[in-house]
């Protein structure tokens, strides 16, 4: 097989190039968060529709304390009462009236101020306000949050928490956003069995299933299991020829290396894909064949668990996030500094995982544990990945290092 690497960043490039974001479709509402919106919503209503109080007082107008003082305050008559959900409108209030209003309530059209309960003496239906009342004070105008006809949110947002609260309010039981994109994933090894299953001599369980199904669900893509599959040219390729025409992306794990039993490329060239690279630079996770037929993309990733899914956060999740239409697929870094150094070269470019976190005023890092690629256990608390240079010396502790975030849940 004639090696084709790639330099991540190139691996990253050819990828993204070679995929579309998926059509469309109508959602609920409550469905709605981690999705891309496909549309631009602008606001149907005012929010609010109608002056309303922030706060529980006595709603007036504000001429009607023209003058007020501690000496000669202006005594408001109190008519009437409004809690939050009186659907009456409320007539002008004549001069000198004035009603009690509770926070949320519509303010009746002829005042234009309100005073806080704590604010004034409530005496026999009466007030006594002791200074002049600037107009509009306290009172929440018609479409101060959101105008109607006014551009809220833009194709190509990501629903946030607070996204879906803002269309709640616009009153919008539904929104238009891409598709989740479905994703096979199978796992070749004659070793492999499932969890639950016994285990004879040389036999694994198969753990990359299990957490790639994770991984993509997090990314909010849909996962589908195929299974675990014997190296075998005409297994693979059956299942991933069958594969192409249900799912927007299919993975695989083991055999996308150089070995006798590496079946992957040789499947891929058999079924006529266009191979676009067959390896990485990086450490760990350099196994990692890319190939399309039928416009689908099929990632072939190592056997290994710590390469697989640094190999898939690496690569594999910007491909997620552009198929489910996000806009910025880009890995988050940030400069941190690797608390425990790392006391080995590294010729090729490594990717160390670590927890990191802020503690006395900067961000720190701290390895997880083992960093062989065999080692899956230090996966556990990896919340980034330092990117260690090709050529690099022994890293001292205390050194300044680039950190690449991992989004968990
Ligand atoms: P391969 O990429 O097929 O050469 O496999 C590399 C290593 O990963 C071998 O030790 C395999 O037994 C192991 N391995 C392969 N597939 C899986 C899997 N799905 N889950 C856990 N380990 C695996
Ligand atoms: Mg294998």
């Amino acid at each position: 097989m004639l090696l084709n690497e790639v330099e991540l960043e190139t691996a990253q490039q050819i990828l993204i190039n070679s995929i579309e974001r998926i059509q469309s479709e109508v959602i609920p509402l409550e469905k709605a968060l981690g999705n891309v919106l496909a549309e631009d919503i602008f606001a149907p209503i005012n929010v609010p529709g109608f002056r309303k109080s922030p706060l529980d007082g006595f709603a007036l107008n504000s001429s009607d304390t023209k003058g007020a003082t501690s000496q000669i305050p202006s005594v408001i008559k109190i008519i009437d009462e409004v809690q939050a959900g009186d659907t009456r409108e409320i007539d002008i209030l004549p001069a000198g009236y004035g009603i009690k209003i509770a926070t949320g309530a519509p303010l009746p059209s002829g005042a234009d101020v309100v005073i806080k309960k704590e604010d004034v003496v409530y005496k026999n239906n009466k007030i006594f306000i002791t200074k002049e009342l600037i107009k509009n004070n306290n009172v929440v105008s018609v479409g101060s949050d959101m105008k109607k006809g006014e551009l809220i949110l833009s194709e190509g947002e990501l629903l946030t928490p607070y996204h879906i609260g803002v269309i709640a309010a616009l009153g919008l039981p539904a929104v238009k956003v891409y598709k989740s994109p479905r994703i096979a994933v199978l796992s070749t090894g004659n070793e492999l069995k499932y969890p639950g299953e016994p285990l004879m001599f040389g036999q694994i369980y198969n753990s990359n299933l299990y957490s790639l199904i994770a991984l993509i669900n997090s990314l909010g893509g849909h996962a589908y299991p195929l299974g675990n599959m014997q190296d075998n040219v005409k297994e693979i390729e059956k299942k991933i020829l069958e594969s192409l025409d249900q799912y927007d992306l299919i993975l695989t794990t083991g055999g996308a290396s150089v070995g006798d039993y590496d079946l992957l490329e040789k499947t891929l060239i058999k079924i006529g894909a266009n191979v676009l690279f067959n390896r990485v630079s990086i450490k760990p996770g350099s196994p990692v064949i890319a190939g399309i037929k039928n416009n689908k993309l099929i990632i072939g990733l190592s056997g290994n668990p710590a390469a697989a899914l640094i190999s898939f956060e690496l690569l594999v999740s910007p491909v997620i996030k552009k198929l489910k239409g996000h806009q910025d697929v880009t890995l988050k870094c940030l400069n941190v500094e690797l608390v425990d150094g790392f006391f080995k070269k590294s010729p090729q470019r490594r990717f160390l995982r670590v927890h990191v976190s802020y503690e006395n005023g900067k961000w720190v890092a701290k390895q997880t544990g083992n960093q062989q690629s065999s080692i899956l256990r230090s996966m556990v608390g990896c919340n980034a990945l330092i990117d260690i240079p090709r050529g690099s010396d022994i890293i001292p502790p205390g050194s300044t290092v680039k950190a690449i975030f991992l989004k968990k849940i």
